[in-house]
């Protein structure tokens, strides 16, 4: 006996070091070959959770029996150690006993929230980013999570559309390196690596653009505006390893993105060579009906079979259909065979087969979950996003000293309100542990500082009662901090909005307490960029904080006392009138561009407002001050085969350390298509103690200077070249000129 379980053992052994010894290709298409048909099609299938996210655990009878027959490959809203280990323990029922894949919507923190995706980008700290995703994947892999719908990559120039929230703004270079980060930040150094998930680039393509700012509506767009624009960080994401894509909503030039085969196998899967699969966006193959694009469901799923849509989320099509298509030769057992082993190759990646639970582990998820490391990392991002607007009488930062502060507004005790679209979406119950604005002063008060609270008024009625108690609030003050803003569920999927204004009475509520002469604070909470002109213009002293997530009340606090120098720069043009949307800085100029603002006869613009936004794109100040100097240029004229070194200084000149991010543009001064006024191509964020000087190195070389000419090639052309660097797209120190030659 003991003789035969040594060879059994050593049997056992061998076949493992065998399996191990294989290619995951090869044990992917082992594994294929065993696979019937509707097995073959059960991993194309994605369901979501048949109840409430955190509620308790429900899986109706019949998916029972789908998921032990091996008809399902990924479930999606399962969240927790234990329910995902339910639904993967049916899995190991089947046949086969191939793993589930879990995916969810992890889009700015799991437990731990950081601010929304647009606040992180104002933040132009790459490394934060990428910690801010880690922390994420290290918190939801833990919780057996292995995949997240993020990060968002779409470029969008259009406030109005609720998503912007979840995005990196209007910039193609800024938004690419942010793509990187979020990818690294999510998935680690390698797929499968305990702690890290897989990362979904989303949605592909061109979502944020949709006319009119209208969540979901149509995509009207040049191939080369797709390609210059919206397409650059997706190429990104690809090149960092992203293991999924999800495709998207709209339709794109008349093609919905979820049937669409030029984007999906020509450009993802044959041009960029993504070796890992696609999944619909929730349903949206049967909304291909409603588009007017496919006539029933089987349609449906032919055509986006056929486009390159791997995995089928929500909308049943795969699941009913695709059966009968390969039956009756519509879709090949190659094409089937393809998205399969594009999904198993992520589950062997993933460790899965090895050990399907090695992601939901109770005592790593209780170590995860409560880990003081990600609050400090939440709270450092958070305060690296919010970007100052406005302090013309120096009144911030404020002396810890001061006798009297009134904190005034409907955010300043809310809880989830700091938390944003998606964080909510994900935790219906506990929001104890987010720091309020109003627990973020107290935490950093002295005691001889007395901190007074009047509501003021309601984010969206119209009830003014309570104006009289912030006034006498007001009164009473030395200081007033007013906080107003967005409510958290006014940005976010399906919440784009005609008007971006401040809600309700919020801003005839500043109006009041401006009366009071005292000096005030403007706070805006928001997940877009909003128009506020009569805030912009007369409070002096206003910070954008977005939504912040769990730390939002320390890091507003760090910030209003100078604990924290601020250093965010918009990823977004603001606006002065929604009239002016689509706004942003890399126009192309007209034919009859405005030279000044009272310049507009016969001109390229309005009669009765500027062209120029409210507040520019990369604009945000500091407590300190920078100077830029000793711009130097390696070189004045290259070749395509060089580059150029261009150096400078930059000296923190006032009596706060801070950080500046230092924005390099350029301009192609003509080309055989014309050229933006200026592109973002290049920054750093560098931290400066008060008084030191330090020597930045950029370097320019052909690919910055390289552009989708009319025939969509890519690459540069001879010619003169402007050097802007600065500050902000608007405020621009340095400036030098060069010249490509042949
Ligand atoms: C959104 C996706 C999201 C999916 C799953 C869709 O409505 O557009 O971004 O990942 O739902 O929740």
């Amino acid at each position: 006996n003991i003789k035969i379980s040594i060879i059994v053992s050593v049997f056992i052994g061998l076949n493992v070091f065998s399996q191990q010894q294989k290619t995951i290709d090869e044990r992917v298409d082992d594994l294929l070959k065993k696979m019937t048909l509707e097995e073959k099609i059960g991993q194309l299938n994605q369901y979501t959770n048949d109840a409430n996210l955190t509620g308790p655990l429900v899986i109706k009878p019949n998916k029972q029996e789908e998921i032990k027959k091996g008809l399902l490959g990924s479930m999606l809203n399962v969240m927790g150690v234990e329910r995902t280990r339910k639904y993967q323990e049916l899995a190991l029922q089947s046949r086969l006993k191939i793993p589930l894949l879990f995916g969810l919507d992890v889009i700015h923190g799991y437990k731990t929230t950081f601010p929304i995706p647009l606040a992180e980008a104002a933040s132009w700290d790459l490394e934060a980013i990428e910690k801010s995703a880690r922390v994420a994947a290290e918190e939801a892999s833990a919780s057996g999570i292995h995949w997240t719908f993020a990060p968002m990559v779409d470029i969008s120039r259009d406030p109005r559309w609720g998503r912007v929230m979840e995005g990196a703004g209007e910039d193609t270079y800024l938004g690419s390196k942010i793509a990187i980060a979020r990818v690294k930040g999510f998935q680690g150094n390698k797929l499968g690596e305990l702690n890290s998930v897989m990362a979904c680039a989303k949605h592909f393509a061109a979502y944020g653009a949709a006319v009119g700012g209208r969540d979901y509506n149509s995509v009207d767009m040049s191939d080369r505006m797709l390609w210059e624009t919206y397409l650059p960080p997706f190429k990104a994401a690809v090149d960092a390893g992203a293991a999924t894509f999800m495709n998207s909503f709209n339709d794109l030039n008349g093609i919905p993105a979820t049937g669409n085969k030029y984007l999906q196998r020509d450009i993802l899967k044959g041009k960029w060579n993504f070796n890992g699969f696609v999944v619909s966006d929730w349903g949206s193959i049967g909304e291909m009906i409603d588009h007017g694009f496919a006539k029933d469901s089987k349609d449906a799923a032919l055509k986006a079979i056929i486009a390159g849509s791997d995995m089928d989320m929500e909308s049943n099509a795969y699941r009913n259909n695709l059966k009968q298509l390969v039956e009756e030769k519509k879709v090949s057992v190659e094409l089937i065979d393809d998205a399969v082993r594009r999904i198993l190759r992520k589950k062997f990646e993933l460790g899965l087969f090895e050990n399907p639970f090695r992601y939901s582990d109770s005592e790593r998820q209780k170590k995860q979950l409560n880990n003081p490391e990600h609050t400090k990392a939440a709270r450092e991002v958070a305060s690296k996003s919010i970007v100052l607007l406005k302090n013309e009488n120096g009144i911030l930062p404020l002396s810890k000293n001061v006798k009297t502060i009134g904190f005034i507004g409907p955010m300043v005790k809310l809880k989830r309100a700091n938390h944003g679209f998606w964080a909510v979406e994900l935790k219906e119950i506990d929001s104890s542990y987010i720091v309020s604005q109003w627990e973020g002063m107290l935490n950093k008060i002295g005691r001889n500082t007395k901190l007074l609270y009047a509501k003021g008024c309601g984010i969206l009625d119209n009830d003014k009662s309570g104006f009289k108690e912030a006034l006498e609030i007001a009164n009473q003050s030395d200081v007033v901090v007013v906080s107003i803003g967005e409510r958290h569920d006014m940005s976010g999927e399906a919440k784009s909005r005609s008007s971006i204004n401040i809600p309700g009475v919020q801003e005839d509520l500043i109006k009041e307490l401006q009366k009071t002469g005292k000096p005030i604070v403007v706070l805006i909470n928001a997940g877009r960029p909003l128009v506020f002109n009569w805030i912009a213009d007369n409070m002096p002293t206003i910070v954008y904080t977005w939504w912040l997530g769990s730390e939002a009340g320390n890091a507003i606090a760090d910030v209003i006392f100078g604990d924290y120098n601020p250093s965010g720069k918009l990823p977004m043009t603001f606006p002065r009138t929604e009239g002016q949307i689509p706004i942003y800085y890399n126009h192309y100029n007209t034919g009859r561009p405005i030279k000044n603002d009272n310049d507009i006869v016969y001109k390229s613009g309005y009669i009765d407002i500027t062209n120029s936004p409210k507040f520019p794109f990369g604009y945000g100040l500091s407590y300190t001050n920078f100077d830029y100097s000793n711009l130097k240029l390696s070189k004045t004229k290259i070749t395509n085969k060089e580059s150029i070194q261009v150096t400078m200084d930059i000296k923190n000149s006032g009596k706060f350390d801070g950080e500046e991010v230092v924005q390099l543009y350029i301009r192609d001064r003509f080309g055989s298509v014309v050229r933006p006024v200026k592109e973002l191509k290049d920054f750093q964020k560098i931290n400066l103690k008060a008084g030191e000087t330090k020597t930045l190195t950029f370097i320019i070389d052909n690919q910055k200077l390289s552009f989708y000419n009319e025939k969509l090639e890519f690459g540069s052309e001879s010619g003169e070249f402007d050097l802007m660097i600065g500050s902000s797209s608007d405020d621009i120190r340095l400036k030098d000129t060069f010249e490509l030659i042949d």
